[in-house]
């Protein structure tokens, strides 16, 4: 086992000490047999969360009501869930009760994939009870148990079958294939937040047009916020998608490949956050300079290298036109100022100029404009030169 799985282990053996079982379960067994990039370590216990509570000294009740807490070990955070069995999910949401069990292979069975229904010990025995592993080997996905009675109680699987499809570039077995089929109409039920967060990991899958051959495949779109509306909307993406990394990407895209449906509307309809909104708004105004203007000074200025990579991905997938990012990196670092807390002029010194003017809205103008004459290297950054030009630029009031 890695080095990634030192201090897990070491939290399951000390539980293990006490008495009770613990293993490693979900996405960390099934990327390390993919030799797939880690992401959280979760472990599943006989222990109740009352008693992992009692085990170790830094413990975070995340979610007790379903069995989960967080132990945190030597600066590592680890969800630590008592083996379960799952209720009905009638709020489509969460599972009404949940009955903390004694065995793992119960606990498996309440798993979506069998690709995720793997546990493993510390030493990396692995407990496979649904055929996982051949799974894995066979690059398909594949229900625990009848797809239809699965999917029918939490349809968020149908959303996480095509995103897994998106990560990982697999096939998704016919039945459950089928399956999904038959039950994609009880998607529209889902709480909204629940479908955004694996949608957001479905357009950033490293398989994308797997995942979206298999979208559109079982026409999935047609039940998702906006595109049930638009449905239209996903043949818009061309061939050849590269992953998009972020959801505020994602609903630039598509606000860009239909501008009667406004960035509001997806982020509402998606119940995005702010960050994402606003992130969405700065994409759309910097491809909309760029459309008028191309890549020049203020392009870049105003854009931020933090947005280049995204900037570039859309103008690919849009305009079917390549971004030389080095070069926006490069027009970048030469620009003689970065925001505009380094003009060597202020609006205190402007007012001072035009004593004689009443404040307004010019103020913010001549500002911009100044900005701007010195970022495109027309004005020489510098008090004296740009306060003279301030003098012989009296404002315009009307
Ligand atoms: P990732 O690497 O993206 O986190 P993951 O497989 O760990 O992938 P999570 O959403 O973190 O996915 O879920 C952890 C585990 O919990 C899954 O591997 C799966 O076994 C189980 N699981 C999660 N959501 C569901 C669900 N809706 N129904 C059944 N099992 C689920
Ligand atoms: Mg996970």
């Amino acid at each position: 086992l890695t080095k990634y799985f030192s201090n897990a282990i070491q939290v399951i053996d000390h539980i293990e000490k006490h008495g009770y079982e613990a293993y490693f379960v979900g996405g960390c067994v099934r990327d390390l047999l993919l030799e797939r990039q880690q992401g959280d370590i979760d472990i599943a216990t006989s222990a109740t969360p009352q008693e992992i509570q009692n085990l170790f000294k830094k413990v975070i009740p995340v979610g007790i009501e379903h069995g989960t807490v967080i132990v945190r070990y030597q600066g590592e955070s680890f969800e630590v869930t008592t083996f379960r069995m799952d209720g009905n999910y009638s709020d489509k949401r969460h599972p009404d009760d949940v009955q903390f069990i004694k065995n793992i292979e119960g606990d498996l069975a309440r798993r979506d994939f069998t690709i995720n229904a793997l546990a493993m010990n510390k030493f990396g025995d692995i407990i496979d009870p649904f055929g996982g592993k051949e799974d894995l080997q066979k690059r398909q996905l594949r229900t625990v148990g009848n797809g239809r009675d699965r999917f029918l109680e939490d349809p968020l699987r149908i959303i996480r079958a095509i995103r897994f499809s998106s990560q990982l570039g697999f096939t998704i077995e016919n039945n459950t294939k089928e399956a999904i089929i038959d039950c994609r109409s009880n998607i529209k039920d889902l709480a909204v937040e629940r479908v955004t967060n694996e949608m957001g990991k479905f357009f950033s899958g490293t398989y994308l047009e797997n995942g979206l051959y298999y979208l559109k495949a079982c026409a999935i779109q047609n039940y998702l916020p906006v595109f049930r509306h638009h449905p239209e909307l996903i043949e818009l993406l061309p061939k050849q998608m590269e992953p998009i990394e972020t959801f505020g990407e994602v609903i630039t895209l598509f606000h860009l490949l239909n501008r009667d449906i406004s960035i509001q509307t997806w982020a509402k309809a998606w119940k995005c956050s702010n960050h994402v909104k606003n992130q969405a708004e700065h994409l759309r105004n910097s491809i909309q300079y760029y459309e008028k203007h191309g890549a020049d000074k203020w392009f870049v200025y105003k854009t931020k290298p933090m947005y280049f990579n995204m900037i570039a991905r859309l103008i690919s997938i849009l305009f079917d036109r390549k971004l030389d990012e080095n070069k926006l990196h490069q027009l970048y670092r030469e620009l003689p100022i970065h925001s505009r807390s380094e003009l060597k002029i202020n609006g205190t010194d402007i007012v001072a100029v035009h004593a004689a003017f009443p404040k307004g809205a010019w103020i913010e103008r001549l500002l911009q404009t100044l900005e701007k004459a010195v970022v495109e290297g027309e004005l020489e950054n510098d008090k004296t030169i740009l306060r003279e030009w301030v003098t012989c630029n009296p404002p315009e009031i009307n």
